[in-house]
């Protein structure tokens, strides 16, 4: 059954003055989720208005435990009405309800309480120190929040990637407008319900729906009331995001796109790495940032190892959401779909060996109109190539020998992103060498995805811009104020 997708601005959920709406289809079976009420700038006012408000109110007022007490209790609400969250998660994306229940639901509660735990135990620095007159100065800081924080999202992981940044935001004291992707407004829309159950002042937590250009996004990261922008997408997106936070001199904080590798070398533990890569290549049907597009194989196994990522790639049954045999999604829209089968296109335009997949699997009839593709492997191509050098965003990868750690480490680092990798090694020595010398924010050994939420997070080169997680968050998310007292 459809519903209607609002805005929630200041505690309620309201519609729009232009009538605009557009529809919501669930990339499954291409059935309607929802109409979703666009946001326009009279609605990206009022939520940045009621944001302002609210960071004066009683929000503003309140003791660092009581707030993060308080942001506590989104945890417990959140695993209450966890079927209600998951449902508008896989109706947007289509994904595995396996997957969306392990990973995108529980880790997007969790972000509140990782980082009222952090904001609880901050420290900031004091020092002493003599004047001229010969009395006494002591400075120390202060952390103070940052204002009206802007938070734009993509749709691979709606939840847990909103989460992460309005988690810091609000556990630091600011005030929040959320756009999610236009693809996947649900999880967010529904929170305001969990906002207002557990006590959450108006105007705290406000979202509006839209698209970027032109809508809301671009409102919103254009409103001169807004303190900071933090953006997780494309890099392209990221780079009109940092000019429109240079008008007014806003921080941004810029989680952007990858083509990670991983490397692989004779001497791996071989099942772990072949079951660590084939989960890289296609876990969300290949729509994770930290996911695996160029896979570099030390050429004693390389032949092995492409036969043994075919057979689980061809393992990969796709299905309904709900079933337990499903084990990959859709992708999580039509144009999504276009844009992957372009690439699957030009692979084959570029010369590449298909090695498995390469197109559009065949559904029942009730799902032939979701956005299915195959999961796809190449070889053969140059380092040139489209499919090697660009993010697809897609379940595929292409796979090339190599002979030594000077060659693969120059491969790895040669392109415009740099977010994650994975090493597949027993030699320790070798591994550490590795993870220094290639160019990225995340390196994983004989492991992915593996997080301590502690630890900084980020890409380097054009993946982003700053660092999330743990204390990093607090760099963003707040300010630091000094005060010098003289007595
Ligand atoms: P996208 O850049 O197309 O869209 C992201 C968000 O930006 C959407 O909400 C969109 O409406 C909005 N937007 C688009 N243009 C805008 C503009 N001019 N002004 C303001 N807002 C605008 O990204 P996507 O397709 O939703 O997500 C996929 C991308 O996200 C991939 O590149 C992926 O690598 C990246 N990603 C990165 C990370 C990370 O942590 N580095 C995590 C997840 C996804």
């Amino acid at each position: 059954m459809s519903k209607d997708i609002l805005n929630f601005i200041n505690g309620e959920y309201v519609k729009n003055a232009s009538g605009k709406t557009y529809e919501k289809r669930n990339p499954v079976d291409d059935s309607l989720v929802g109409m979703v009420y666009e946001a326009g700038k009279p609605e990206v006012d009022a939520a940045v208005a009621a944001a302002r408000a609210a960071l004066h109110g009683p929000w503003g007022k309140l003791s660092v435990v009581d707030r993060c007490n308080m942001l506590d209790g989104l945890v417990d609400e959140i695993n209450r009405r966890f079927d209600d969250f998951l449902q508008a998660e896989i109706a947007d994306t289509g994904k595995p309800a396996h997957l969306a229940s392990h990973v995108d639901i529980p880790r997007g509660a969790a972000n509140f309480k990782i980082f009222t735990d952090t904001i609880k135990n901050a420290s900031t620095e004091s020092f002493e120190m003599t004047t001229p007159d010969g009395k006494t100065a002591r400075s120390y800081g202060v952390r103070v929040p940052r204002g009206v924080i802007a938070i734009i999202c993509p749709w691979n992981l709606p939840l847990l990637l909103m989460t992460w940044k309005a988690g810091p935001a609000l556990a630091c004291g600011n005030t929040v407008v959320v756009k999610p992707s236009e693809a996947t407004p649900s999880t967010a829309t529904l929170l305001g319900e969990v906002m207002n159950k557990v006590g959450i002042p108006k105007g705290v937590y406000n979202v509006v729906n839209g698209f970027g250009v032109d809508s809301a996004g671009s409102f919103l990261t254009a409103h001169p009331d807004v303190n900071g922008i933090t953006f997780t997408g494309e890099t392209k997106t990221g780079t009109a995001i940092m000019k429109a936070g240079a008008d007014g001199i806003r921080p941004v904080s810029l989680e952007l796109g990858g083509k990670n590798a991983a490397i692989v070398f004779a001497d791996c533990d071989f099942d772990n790495a072949v079951a660590t890569v084939t989960r890289s290549c296609f876990e969300n049907a290949g729509q994770v940032c930290l996911g695996t597009e160029r896979v570099y194989v030390e050429r004693p196994i390389f032949d092995k190892f492409v036969a043994a990522l075919k057979e689980k790639a061809e393992g990969m049954k796709p299905g309904r959401p709900f079933d337990a045999d499903t084990k990959i999604g859709p992708l999580v829209s039509k144009i999504h779909q276009k844009k992957v089968l372009s690439y699957y296109q030009k692979a084959k335009d570029e010369g590449a060996t298909i090695v498995t997949g390469g197109g559009v699997p065949d559904m029942p009839d009730d799902l032939k109109g979701g956005c299915w593709v195959q999961p796809t492997i190449w070889t053969g191509l140059p380092e040139t190539a489209s499919v090697v050098t660009e993010e697809v965003f897609g379940p595929c990868c292409h796979i090339r020998p190599f002979d030594s750690e000077e060659e693969v480490v120059n491969m790895a680092n040669k392109n415009r992103y740099g977010l994650a990798t994975s090493i597949h090694t027993q030699d320790i020595g070798r591994a550490m060498r590795l993870a220094s010398a290639i160019e990225v924010g995340l390196c994983w050994i004989n492991s992915w995805f593996l997080r301590d939420l502690r630890t900084p997070f980020g890409g380097s080169k054009q993946s982003g811009i700053g660092r999330e997680g743990g204390l990093h968050s607090l760099e963003f998310y707040t300010e630091l104020r000094n005060v010098m007292i003289k007595y």
